[in-house]
């Protein structure tokens, strides 16, 4: 579908690095969500610091989360992320190993769909302090499609340490 000829969407995403200086690398991508085609950055969270989870033998983690408004369809919003980590020197390894830079799709309006490379919403947020917390930020009235609201998630992963970068 091209582009242009597609209303106007809300998505949520999540950004997070643990690799070559991670606050500056969140930073920069927040920078490249301005200049995705067809997008507007509406708003972006603070940085967050959070320890690795699943594997522990890797730096922590710097994470934020972004709001955007898009005529990207879901897929073309997709290739465009993937490209910047690419650019950004990402190199893929296995789940939850160290990255240079993570762009996940948290929502896109209340679409819930399971693709082969695409599910929506992401897998795994409802059990992240580090995606939830920066949403929240942003959003307190988040309602994540087929999950539910975000206070509710939050309270349950509570015991996630997660420190605001101040400024
Ligand atoms: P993770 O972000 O879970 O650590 P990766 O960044 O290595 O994992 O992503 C692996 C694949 O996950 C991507 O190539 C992409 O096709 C797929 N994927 C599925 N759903 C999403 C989503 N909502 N946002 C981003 N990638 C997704
Ligand atoms: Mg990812």
């Amino acid at each position: 579908m091209s582009a242009l000829n597609k209303t106007v969407s809300q998505a949520f995403i999540a950004l997070g690095s643990n690799l070559e200086n991670p606050a500056h690398q969140v930073r920069q991508a927040i920078n490249e969500l301005t200049r995705l085609p067809a997008t507007r950055l509406l708003v972006y969270s603070s940085l967050y610091c959070s320890a690795p989870i699943g594997r522990l033998d890797q730096p922590d983690f710097i994470n934020a989360v972004a709001q955007i408004e898009t005529r990207l369809t879901p897929q073309e919003l997709l290739i465009a992320l993937l490209e910047i980590e690419q650019r950004y020197g990402r190199i893929r390894e296995s789940l939850n190993a160290p990255r240079i830079l993570d762009l996940d799709i948290l929502i896109y309006d209340d679409l819930q769909c399971r693709e082969d490379n695409l599910t929506l919403p992401h897998p795994r947020m409802c059990q992240r302090a580090f995606v939830l917390q920066p949403l929240w930020e942003i959003s307190p009235d988040c309602y994540i499609p087929g999950h539910g609201v975000i206070t509710k998630l939050l309270d349950a992963c509570s015991e996630q340490r997660l420190q605001r970068i101040q400024d």
